[in-house]
C-alpha cells in the first residue's frame, strides 16, 4: 500500500516509471516500425494514462493517505472517532486509473459511523468517476443524441472506458442535483415577492439592462407508462434594438430589433409551478430592472396569467405569426382554399393588422357570413379570439417602441434545448429522468453548464 514519502522519493518512483513507459514505446516502436502516426499517437495515449493514473495515486498518497493527528468527532453522538485501518479505492479519471489508500475512522459506540477524511478533502464522488471525467461524460449526455453514443464519444475523446449506463447515471445525477437545486430556489424567490430579497437568494447570470423579452409555450415528450405528455418552458433573452435606417419609401422606418443570450427555464410543470420558475429565471436575469419588458406569445389564456401575474408591468403581445396565420386560415374558410377572394381578404386584414387597425380588424372578422362558413371551431371563435387581445395587438405601437412581436425565441427553444435531445419514440423516459434532464440541457443552453456544475460540488 501507499505510504506518505519524502517529495525526493516520490520524484525518484515516478521517474523510474516515466523511463519505463519510455523504453515500452521504443519497444512497441521496433516492432511496428511502419507505425502511423496515428497508431503511435494511440500506443502513447494507452502508456500515458498508464503512467499517470499510477503516478496521480502516488502523488496523493505521498503527500497524504487522510491519517488525522486530532481525530474528528462522532457526528451522532459526539464521541472521538478511532483509527480503524486502511482502505484502497479506485478513480476512473481524464488522465488514467488511479488507486487511493485512505486512513478510516469509526465510532466507538456507534455503528455504521465510518469516516475518511481524505474523500471529504479530495471531494472523491461515490461513483468511483473522477470530477473532471464525470463532467465532459455530463456534458456529452446532454449533447449527444443518445447514452451510447455519448459514451462512444467519452471513450474516444479521453481513451478511458465508460458504458452507456455510466454515463446515464452521471448526467442524470447532475440533472437531479440541478432540479433540487432549483425546486428549492424557485420557492425561496416567490415566496419573496420581493425582488431585492430574491436577489440574495439566486446567482445572478448574464444581467439584462435596457430591454428584456420573456416567451413561454409547450412541447411534447414521451414519459414511460404515461405517454406523450406536455413540459412547459419560459425564455428569457436579451433584446438590442437599432434605429432603422431612413429611404425614399420607408422615411420612418421601425427600429431593428434582436435577441440575444436566451436563458431557459424547462419543466415537466403545471402553470402556476412554471410560473415561479419565470420568476426565478428573471431574478438570475434582473429583469426587474430594465426599462421596457416585453412578451410575445401565442394566445394561450395560462401563459397571459402567469407572465402579467409575475411582471405586471410588462408589455403582453399576441406573437406576429399566430395572429396573422389565424386571418390567413379564416379567409380560406371563409372564401375557399387558394381563390383569389380569400387571398385578398386575408391580405387586406392582415395589413390592418400590421399597421395598427385592430377594431377594423375585429370588424371585418364579425362581418363574415359565418353562418355559412364550415369550419373547425378555432377558426370559428376568432372574431371573439381578435376582439378580447386588441390591447395585445397593437403591432404599429409596438414595432415603433422597438418591442420584438415574435415568440420565435421559444419556439426554437423547444426544438433545439428539448426536442433534438429528447423528443424520441420507443419506451420513453422516466418522469423523474425527464425533469433531470430538462434542469441541465435548461443550463447548457443557458451557457451556464461550468457555472451549474461547480454550484452542484
Ligand atoms: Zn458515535
Amino acid at each position: 500500500m501507499s505510504r506518505p514519502q519524502s517529495r525526493v522519493r516520490r520524484k525518484a518512483a515516478f521517474m523510474q516509471e516515466a523511463e519505463k513507459m519510455y523504453e515500452e514505446l521504443e519497444e512497441w516502436y521496433d516492432k511496428h516500425p511502419e507505425a502511423s502516426f496515428g497508431e503511435i499517437e494511440a500506443e502513447a495515449r494507452k502508456q500515458r494514462r498508464k503512467l499517470m493514473g499510477k503516478m496521480l495515486g502516488d502523488f496523493v498518497n505521498g503527500r497524504d493517505v487522510g491519517v488525522q493527528i486530532e481525530a474528528q468527532k462522532c457526528e451522532a453522538c459526539g464521541a472521538k472517532m478511532e483509527f480503524e485501518g486502511y482502505c484502497g479505492w479506485n478513480i476512473h479519471g481524464l488522465e488514467g486509473d488511479s488507486r487511493l489508500e485512505r486512513a478510516y475512522y469509526v465510532c466507538p459506540h456507534c455503528k455504521g459511523q465510518t469516516l475518511f477524511p481524505l474523500d471529504q478533502k479530495l471531494k472523491l464522488r461515490p461513483d468511483h468517476w473522477s470530477e473532471g471525467a464525470a463532467r465532459v461524460a455530463t456534458r456529452h449526455g446532454l449533447q449527444s443524441k443518445s447514452f451510447d453514443k455519448a459514451a462512444e464519444l467519452y471513450s474516444d475523446s479521453t481513451g478511458g472506458n465508460m458504458s452507456g449506463d455510466s454515463l446515464r447515471r452521471i448526467t442524470e445525477g447532475f440533472g437531479q442535483r440541478l432540479e433540487e437545486k432549483r425546486e428549492k430556489e424557485a420557492q425561496q424567490v416567490y415566496a419573496e415577492q420581493r425582488p431585492e430579497a430574491a436577489q440574495a437568494i439566486v446567482t445572478v447570470t448574464h444581467p439584462i439592462k435596457e430591454q428584456a423579452s420573456i416567451s413561454t409555450d409547450g412541447g411534447m415528450v414521451l414519459l414511460r407508462s404515461e405517454g406523450w405528455k406536455e413540459f412547459k418552458m419560459s425564455v428569457i433573452s436579451e433584446v438590442r434594438v437599432k434605429a432603422g435606417k431612413p429611404s425614399a419609401t420607408e422615411p420612418h422606418p421601425d427600429p431593428q430589433v434582436s435577441l440575444h443570450r436566451h436563458s431557459y427555464q424547462v419543466g415537466l410543470w403545471t402553470a402556476d409551478q412554471i410560473g415561479q420558475h419565470q420568476y426565478l429565471e428573471g431574478t438570475r436575469r434582473q429583469v426587474e430592472g430594465c426599462a421596457q419588458l416585453g412578451s410575445p406569445n401565442d394566445g394561450a389564456v395560462w401563459i397571459n396569467r402567469i407572465t402579467t401575474t409575475n411582471y405586471p408591468q410588462i408589455v403582453y403581445s399576441i406573437d406576429w405569426a399566430h395572429a396573422s396565420g389565424r386571418l390567413s386560415s379564416v379567409g380560406k374558410a371563409a372564401f375557399g382554399d387558394g381563390t383569389t377572394q380569400a387571398q385578398q381578404w386575408a391580405h387586406e386584414t392582415i395589413d390592418r393588422l400590421w399597421h395598427g387597425q385592430v377594431a377594423e380588424v375585429v370588424t371585418a372578422l364579425q362581418t363574415l357570413d359565418w353562418e355559412h362558413i364550415s369550419c373547425l371551431d378555432d377558426i370559428r371563435n376568432s372574431p371573439a379570439y381578435f376582439e378580447n387581445r386588441q390591447s395585445n395587438m397593437e403591432y404599429a405601437r409596438l414595432r415603433q417602441m422597438g418591442f420584438p412581436i415574435g415568440s420565435g425565441a421559444v419556439e426554437g427553444g423547444i426544438n433545439t434545448v428539448v426536442h433534438h435531445r429528447m423528443k424520441r419514440q420507443g419506451r420513453g423516459w422516466k418522469r423523474n429522468h425527464a425533469q433531470s434532464m430538462m434542469a441541465a440541457l435548461g443550463e447548457l443552453h443557458s451557457d451556464r453548464f461550468l457555472l451549474a456544475w461547480q454550484a452542484s460540488y
